[in-house]
């Protein structure tokens, strides 16, 4: 006997949505084998409705809040993008106990707690795999195969344009602009992509696995943030001297403060990585998250970041998962969030500068820069000097120091006379020294 079908509401056939469709059509049958009961698309929500969409036409509606609300509708999966209408249409399929199965990391990094509240009075599940890493399986790892063990940082390259344009200016040599319009060519970079090169799509992303990872809200707006837009081809040339590349690096970090006190870091920017850091590896539009936990130790997840089927891939899990347990009773796990810890600000934070500046070409210019690091109690790690006379340039490798230390220092050096200019600061990462 056939048991009673599970329904679905698909909302938007975009490159997440149509692979949705198109996998769940083409295996249904397995579906229904791994779940109990057979998956049924109710509807698809788009707001082209008319001409051939590669679905029945009887299933595509410009409704959505109508088709989450239909009472044959058991699990919404949300592949919109947006902030305001996703979040009115979750909350409402949440507040009807429907299971939410979501891809849009704006939406979470702002309103998780808003939506997992809803989630946990109506006792239905609200998943959201593919809002970080795309195809990557990095976030029930966190929640669920890692909830014995106590994780200490979680880091990655979780960008799949800025990794695709820093990995290609890193090859070529070719400069930041250039790049980023190949990018625009080849299909990896939007029309518009702040939200990518300025480290908004990472900093979503950062605040989801901060969350998962120390048990705490943590969103968008406490996650510290520089983009990579300011990369020049001689940063990426200064980073082959010193063994390493450039990375859009997201870390989420446990850290203790002089004070004693226990908190957590969330923050993203371009940095420094030494080539021998399997992150350094990562090329191209691929993503990469290492975790560290105190008993399992380091575990490294790599794979395709973005793109419609392997986005597909990770939402059909959660799909699955959430079918299976409307099919058998009983729900996954909770939003945990009950540690509540503090986020420190990024001043607080230690960590390795490299600073290239240009400077006169006379005596005594070293002491006077060296001085200005000492002051603030910032130990240099190398000093180099690249070229003589006008085109001088002195590059700077700090151990490490807190971070308002570190800028404190290079604000005081843009004053001193000897320096022309303060070319670059970027922070180095990967290493503990
Ligand atoms: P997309 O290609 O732009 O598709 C969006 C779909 O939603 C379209 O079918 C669109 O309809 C429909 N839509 C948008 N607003 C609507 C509204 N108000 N009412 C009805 N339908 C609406 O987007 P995508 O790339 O598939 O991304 C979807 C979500 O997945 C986003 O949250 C994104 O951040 C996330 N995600 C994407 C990727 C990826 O690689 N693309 C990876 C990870 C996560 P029309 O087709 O009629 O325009």
């Amino acid at each position: 006997m056939t048991s009673k079908p599970i329904g679905v509401a698909v909302l938007g056939l975009g490159n997440v949505g149509s692979e949705v469709v198109r996998i769940l059509t083409e295996n249904a049958e397995d579906f229904e084998a791994r779940i109990g009961a057979p998956l049924e698309i109710r509807g698809i929500a788009v707001r082209r409705v008319d001409g051939d969409r590669g679905v029945p036409a009887e299933l595509l509606t410009d409704d959505p809040a109508e088709l989450v609300g239909r009472d044959d509708v058991d699990i919404v999966v949300e592949v919109l993008g947006g902030i305001d209408i996703p979040r009115k249409l979750v909350l409402s399929a949440l507040e009807k106990g429907k299971s939410v199965i979501t891809a849009n990391k704006a939406l979470l990094a702002e309103y998780t707690g808003e939506l997992a509240d809803a989630a946990e009075k109506s006792r239905a599940d609200l998943y959201f795999e593919a809002a970080v890493a795309g195809a990557i399986p990095v976030v029930r790892p966190l929640m669920q195969s890692l909830a014995g063990d106590r994780v200490n940082k979680v880091a990655g390259i979780v960008n799949g344009t800025t990794n695709f344009i820093l990995s290609a200016m890193d090859e070529t040599g070719a400069d930041y602009a250039e790049t980023l319009a190949e990018a625009g060519r080849l299909g990896y970079a939007e029309a518009d992509p702040t939200a990518d090169v300025e480290g908004y799509d990472a900093a979503s992303k950062a605040a989801i696995l901060a969350s998962i990872a120390f048990h705490t809200r943590v969103t968008a707006g406490d996650v510290y943030r520089e983009g990579i837009s300011k990369i020049t081809s001689d940063d990426l040339e200064t980073a082959k001297s010193l063994d390493c590349t450039i990375k859009l690096l997201a870390i989420c970090e446990r850290i203790v403060t002089a004070k004693g006190k226990e908190r957590i870091s969330a923050r993203v920017y371009p940095a420094l990585v030494p080539l021998e850091h399997p992150l350094a590896s990562v090329n191209g539009a691929f993503n990469a998250v290492v975790v560290e936990a105190e008993a399992a130790g380091r575990l490294m997840f790599y794979g395709q970041g973005a793109g419609g089927a392997p986005t597909a891939s990770a939402v059909l899990g959660d799909l699955v998962m959430a079918a299976r347990n409307k099919f058998y009773g009983g729900r996954g796990p909770l939003e945990s969030k009950y540690a509540k810890l503090k986020v420190a600000p990024m001043g607080d934070i230690l960590t390795r500068y490299y600073v290239s500046m240009q400077v006169a070409d006379k005596p005594g210019v070293l002491a006077t820069v060296a001085a200005e690091f000492s002051k603030r109690d910032v130990s240099i790690s190398t000093v180099r000097q690249q070229g003589s006379g006008d085109g001088a340039r002195l590059v700077v490798v700090t151990h490490l120091a807190a971070d308002s230390a570190l800028s404190e220092t290079v604000a005081s050096l843009e004053q001193l006379d000897v320096v022309v200019h303060v070319a670059s600061v970027l922070r180095l990462e990967g290493t503990t020294v």
